[in-house]
């Protein structure tokens, strides 16, 4: 175990380096001087170095190994972003500068939204929000005020079971009622159930394409057709695009409102709750309602357009997360049109090719293709009271990453693999030798060796909710 910086601090080690400058000390009036020492820990500068070089190594990185997190997953991140991200040019600016000298920024946005358009084919996009969920609430407030505007009185939203948990949340934060639909075994939407909760209070329906099982709905037209005979709208759940871009596009499938997170398909990692970008799409006809200020061209000049009327209003301080777009923006402009389909070609052929190499052995609920992620049920192998979680320990054991367990919840004792586009062959087929080995063999002759697990890394198995229900908020 790492010992603390407090518990490294010996009183006889000078710690070099934060020694007041003497010229500066001379400078503060006496009754600002602090009368008792800051009690900074004191540890040679080498050691502190040390420490919290060793203390990153403990943590596991797409820059270290490999990540097949499905779902919430990180696709490709180019680090050129990162170092665009943070050039001057763009990381001085402020937001309360004159609009005249805030044009590049403006003009990566608005040229930003307009990719978007393109790649998912709807007709005018707001950046504003900061996560996926964010993006939904933004596009349900928007439907809301669109029956608002037409005096119709609907408040009931469709989410199928095999949608992302943020659906219903969302829907429900938004002020709507949620019916749940339950999905077929493989994951898809019967017309049928579909039809019977087809009410006229029914404002709008969430898919998430492809589904969390990783699968395409296949009924698309259909429900389309269904739900906008019913005069409702459809909402598309566009966080995992890296499985249709350059393919299909949600807004010539007959969506009519859509979010996309470009933390995870564009080009910006995430976790820990952030910074994150939910833009979302709209048809023109709900483009009155969307969340100011809207960014306009006006002439040569990009301008802040506050004065909409009927938009939901503001949802994030000033303009949104900036470095997100502008590493979205970069993202975009150098892979272009093909590059964008190259990414979901790779995305979907690595997921089915792990897939394939699993079939024959382990249990698939959604069957035996998927697009950019599926997930397994390794229920009928369990031995010797072993479960999901002990073989995603023991993967921590072999040096990687475990993937999303028990998720989505209409599977159980799931396991949910998404490789991504940018991992090669041989990691694919390492990773995929290590899962056939723990639950071919170790399942079998060293069970208790999974149920320890994991043996190799800094810390044994911790207790999953101990943290949350008894912080320790204090040093003592
Ligand atoms: C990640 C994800 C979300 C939520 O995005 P956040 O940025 O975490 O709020 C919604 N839907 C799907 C399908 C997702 O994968």
């Amino acid at each position: 175990m790492e010992k603390l910086l407090n518990e490294l601090s010996s009183e006889c080690q000078p710690a070099y380096g934060v020694e007041c400058d003497v010229a500066i000390n001379a400078q503060v009036p006496e009754n600002l001087k602090r009368s008792i020492p800051l009690g900074l820990p004191n540890i040679a500068e080498n050691d502190l170095l040390r420490h919290f070089t060793n203390l990153s190594r403990k943590n596991y990185a797409l820059s270290t190994v490999f990540y097949p997190l499905g779902s919430c997953t990180m696709k490709y991140n180019p680090l050129i972003n990162e170092r665009i991200a943070r050039n001057d040019a763009f990381n001085n600016v402020h937001p309360y500068q004159p609009i005249e000298a805030i044009q590049g920024v403006l003009e990566v946005m608005y040229e930003l939204e307009k990719d978007l358009c393109e790649v998912a084919g709807m007709d005018t996009f707001s950046l504003q929000q900061a996560a996926g969920a964010h993006g939904e609430l933004a596009g349900l407030l928007v439907i809301a005020k669109y029956f608002k505007s037409i005096k119709q009185k609907r408040r009931k939203i469709i989410v199928p079971d095999s949608a992302h948990g943020t659906n219903p949340a969302s829907a429900a934060f938004a002020g709507f009622e949620i019916v749940l639909l339950k999905s077929e075994p493989d994951g898809s939407i019967s017309l049928d159930k579909l039809k019977e909760v087809l009410t006229p209070e029914v404002a709008a329906m969430m898919l998430t394409v492809p589904n969390t099982l990783g699968v395409f709905e296949k009924n698309i037209d259909e429900i389309s057709k269904l739900v906008h005979d019913n005069g409702s709208l459809l909402y598309y759940d566009g966080a995992n695009l890296n499985a249709v871009m350059g393919i299909v596009r949600p807004g010539d499938m007959g969506f009519d409102v859509m979010h996309i997170n470009l933390h995870k398909t564009f080009s910006t990692p995430h976790g820990c709750g952030g910074p994150g970008s939910g833009p979302i799409g709209v048809k023109s006809f709900l483009e009155t309602f969307l969340p100011v200020p809207r960014v306009e061209k006006k002439k040569d000049k990009y301008v802040l357009n506050y004065k909409k009327s009927k938009s939901i209003g503001k949802l994030k301080a000033f303009f949104g997360n900036f470095p997100v777009i502008l590493k979205a923006y970069a993202y975009v402009k150098a892979l272009g049109g093909k590059g964008l389909k190259n990414v979901s070609e790779q995305a979907v052929l690595n997921a089915n090719y792990m897939l394939a190499k699993f079939k024959d052995k382990i249990n698939i609920p959604a069957g035996n293709i998927c697009m950019h992620e599926f997930v397994l049920s390794p229920k009928t192998l369990f031995k010797n009271d072993i479960r999901t979680i002990d073989i995603a320990k023991r993967l921590l054991d072999y040096g990687y990453y475990a993937p999303t367990i028990y998720f989505p919840l209409i599977v159980d004792e799931a396991i949910m693999i998404e490789p991504t586009e940018t991992e090669s062959k041989e990691t694919l087929d390492k990773f995929i030798n290590v899962v056939n080995k723990i639950i071919l063999e170790e399942f079998c002759r060293d069970p208790q060796k999974l149920k320890d697990a994991p043996i190799n890394t800094p810390v044994r198995r911790l207790n999953e909710v101990e943290a949350a229900r008894k912080p320790i908020l204090k040093w003592e």
